[in-house]
């Protein structure tokens, strides 16, 4: 008997896709994915990523995981938006065109708001214009254009929230004064503002960028110290907050933690999810998950789509606070990571909306029946 073969279908079955969209325009070098995980809470939203793929299947499984993770973020967070992201197989410092960015919104525009785009790595504000020119499913343009401009100022509040939610449960209140917390990453667009709220709430920081100079100005305003590579895993503090890179919780940095706290903007911060998330908790480390707590810039680009309103984004991202508290407390009743808690939380949600829209459509149902009867 012939023996069929479906790789391709086996990989997106695995992580529970919905759709997976290829776009191809030959004589503009557009090669792109977009990924749609789940639309059970609402359109699936998540960036374009550039990116130099070295091959179609490292792009598809980059869309499928990234997608896949705005699912839980958007859940987590008590969103009505699904999970979704997209990639341009390319190199972002050489090859970008309007003509390459308006094709690729033509294919947004085909999904007719299933999919709604936004900036990542490798993308722009330009190139979302360039997007918006084909379709109106984008976000992440300038506030001049109707959108909510850089998320930083309101992911680095909802990380100022969510620090104080974790600094709460270890020490028994909210307060920052004299804390010391280590930001990775300061100099960045995150990490000065966040630098900003911590300072102005009493915490006392210790800086770090891997270019020095970014961080003259925060050292003199917010009398920061600054702490060299070869010291930054190992120094005694309370906080250690990532606003730099992913995949630096890993084997080899988190033994040397002396901190109580991990909690901070970076995405991906785990080296390997559950393996890490285990390896902090097994230390008495208290984690903050990375999608939780960052989920303001999520919340500055949902709030666009409702006509964007600055101050209605940093009160939703205030949210964080609470959400964080009850992933922490999910976590210790049910003896599990905050890692495991926080996905356990958004697969509750999507479940319960999926369960009632099920029950709609079986009542749609037995009306349409009763009325044919
Ligand atoms: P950014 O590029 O403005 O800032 C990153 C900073 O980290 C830069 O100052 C850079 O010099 C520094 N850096 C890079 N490598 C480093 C290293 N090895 N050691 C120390 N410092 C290093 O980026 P950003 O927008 O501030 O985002 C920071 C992190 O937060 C990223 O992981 C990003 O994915 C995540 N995030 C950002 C937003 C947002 O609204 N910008 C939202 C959600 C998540």
């Amino acid at each position: 008997m012939e023996k069929h073969s479906y790789p391709t279908f086996d990989l997106i079955e695995s992580y529970g896709h919905e759709q997976v969209v290829y776009c191809s325009n030959k004589e503009l070098g557009l090669k792109a994915i977009i990924g749609i995980h789940n639309t059970t809470l609402g359109p699936a939203l998540g960036g374009t990523r550039m990116w130099n793929y070295a091959s179609d299947e490292e792009a598809l499984v980059d869309v499928l995981r990234l997608s896949r993770g705005m699912t839980y973020k958007a859940a987590v967070s008590g969103l009505n938006l699904g999970g979704g992201k997209a990639v341009i197989i390319g190199d972002s410092r050489t090859q970008k065109t309007e003509g390459l960015f308006r094709a690729f919104g033509r294919f947004v525009e085909g999904l007719s708001g299933r999919y709604i785009t936004a900036e990542d790595v490798g993308t722009g504000i330009k190139d979302m214009e360039f997007i918006m020119m084909e379709t109106r499913h984008v976000t992440g343009v300038s506030i001049e254009l109707g959108g909510s401009g850089d998320p930083s100022p309101v992911t680095a509040y909802g990380t100022y929230v969510g620090i104080k939610a974790c600094v709460n449960e270890v020490y028994g209140n909210d307060s920052l004064k004299g804390k010391k917390v280590i930001i990775q990453g300061a100099g960045g667009n995150v990490g000065k503002h966040l630098c900003k709220y911590l300072f102005d709430d009493g915490a006392v920081l210790y800086v770090n960028d891997i270019y020095q100079e970014k961080l003259k100005s925060i050292v003199t305003d917010y009398k920061a110290k600054i702490i060299n590579d070869d010291e930054l895993y190992s120094t005694e503090a309370d906080v250690f907050s990532p606003a730099a890179l992913g995949g630096i919780l890993n084997d080899e940095t988190i033994p040397k933690l002396k901190v109580k706290i991990v909690a901070g903007a970076a995405n991906n911060q785990l080296g390997h999810e559950e393996e890490h998330g285990k390896m902090l908790n097994e230390k008495g480390i208290l984690y903050a998950p990375d999608y939780v707590i960052n989920a303001g810039g999520l919340i500055n680009v949902y709030n666009e789509l409702e006509g964007y309103n600055r101050e209605r984004a940093l009160k939703q991202a205030s949210g964080i606070y609470d959400i964080l508290k009850n992933v922490i407390n999910i976590s210790k009743s049910e003896k599990i990571t905050t890692e495991v808690a926080s996905k356990k939380l958004a697969e509750e949600r999507i479940n319960a909306v999926s369960n009632a829209k099920r029950i709609r459509i079986y009542r749609d149902v037995s009306m349409f029946k009763m009325r044919n009867q």
